[in-house]
């Protein structure tokens, strides 16, 4: 999706459209976001800052308009909360405004483009590797939750509607099922069984949600680690790719983020005995996300924390045998069975996590008492 061919753009014009200091940019392809093609845009005027420019997927998006009202409303207000305790220049992303007075624009080919300040001394890994960098992306997705608790969730568009629906996700798996469109069924019926199984379990956090149990947030609903900024020294600095910030439940983060950090293995590893759980860096990334968001979390969102943990690598195994059965057509593959592959790392990973189920809930547990008490003695 993301192919960031620099010379296919005619930057010139792009750049005219931003509210700039006019002047010489050298450009060039920047990271390793899958969806947005992504460039740095260097001053050559040392005194005028670099920029971060973005053309935004217009396929995966079909809402430019609602996602940039999102990401406008969503900064300024962690702009405003920031301001009272840090700096949110360098803590929050800040948009460029365009001429036409949005923070975005189009090109004489009609795709979207929207521009930030880059933030400098930053780096974003794929991967987690130890445990402070587990602790910061606690902190920093649990912080991100924090400083939005008080706005309104319906203030915000679902930018790719039913992105985290569980019962979305499972309707169009069936129905890839019954049409079979590329005969695979026969071979998969294992993995379909596996996950059909548990699809009633899995319903739980949508199910408590609309009992009104579980209070609907904003959530950013894309918690890879390479979503976040860390400074030179791993410390948090900013949390980006906003995207996809809309209304969700607090689990749906916290078991994104462990899905990647705790499995020892690549999402698509083919021995299956290679996936491990790593945790310690679940115990740290549990300690940070609790740090922050302990004070503001139901007693029935801090349970959910683990039914997120399942059911994220469950959904991500439900749309990979569903794209595996449609004939891959929405996941780029690698090889004819990629999809397949994929599917069975996320069941063998669901496996572990299922079968460690009570001692990850009893980490959560434990981390938050610890914070409760430490709290607690600090206060007497
Ligand atoms: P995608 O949706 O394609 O993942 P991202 O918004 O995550 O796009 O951006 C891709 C990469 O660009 C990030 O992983 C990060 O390395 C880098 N990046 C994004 N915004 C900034 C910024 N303001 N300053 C510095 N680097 C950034
Ligand atoms: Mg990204
Ligand atoms: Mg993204």
């Amino acid at each position: 999706m993301n192919n960031n061919k620099a010379v296919a753009y005619n930057f010139a014009d792009i750049l005219a459209q931003f509210d700039i200091v006019e002047g010489e940019f050298n450009i060039k392809p920047f990271g390793s976001g899958h969806i947005n093609d992504t460039f740095i845009i260097q001053s050559k005027n040392k005194r005028v800052g670099d920029y971060l420019l973005q053309k935004i997927n217009r396929f995966v998006f079909k809402d430019i308009d609602g996602l940039m009202d999102n990401m406008v409303y969503v900064t300024n207000h962690l702009k405003q909360k920031i301001a009272r305790t840090g700096d949110p220049e360098k803590e929050v992303l800040t948009l460029i405004k365009c001429h036409n007075g949005k923070y975005y624009c189009q090109d004489a080919q009609g795709e979207y483009w929207r521009m930030t300040n880059f933030l400098h001394n930053t780096k974003s890994y794929d991967l987690v590797t130890n445990t402070k960098q587990a602790l910061q992306g606690g902190i920093a997705f649990g912080r991100f939750q924090t400083l939005l608790c008080d706005l309104q969730p319906d203030k915000l568009v679902h930018t790719i509607p039913d992105f985290l629906n569980i019962e979305y996700r499972l309707g169009n798996f069936k129905l890839a099922i019954q049409n079979d469109c590329v005969k695979r069924l026969s071979s998969v019926q294992y993995e379909v069984d596996f996950l059909l199984s548990r699809a009633t379990n899995m319903n739980e956090i949508l199910q408590l949600g609309k009992a009104g149990v579980l209070p609907l947030r904003i959530t950013h609903n894309d918690t890879k680690f390479n979503n976040i900024l860390l400074d030179q020294d791993d410390e948090i600095q900013c949390v980006i790719d906003l995207d996809t910030v809309m209304p969700g439940y607090v689990a749906y983060d916290f078991g994104d983020a462990i899905r990647s950090i705790i499995n020892t293995a690549p999402e698509d590893e083919k021995d299956l005995n290679a996936i491990k759980l790593n945790i310690p860096l679940f115990e740290a990334f549990a300690k940070g996300y609790l740090s922050q968001t302990a004070f503001f979390l139901t007693s029935s969102e801090l349970k959910s924390l683990m039914m997120g943990v399942v059911l994220l690598p469950y959904m991500q195994a439900v749309r990979f045998l569903t794209d595996y059965l449609e004939g891959d057509i929405y996941y780029k593959t690698h090889f004819p069975e990629h999809n397949l592959q994929r599917t069975r790392a996320q069941m063998q990973l669901l496996r572990l996590l299922e079968a460690d189920y009570q001692n990850l809930s009893d980490i959560i547990q434990s981390q938050w008492l610890a914070l409760k008490n430490s709290v607690k003695n600090a206060a007497a």
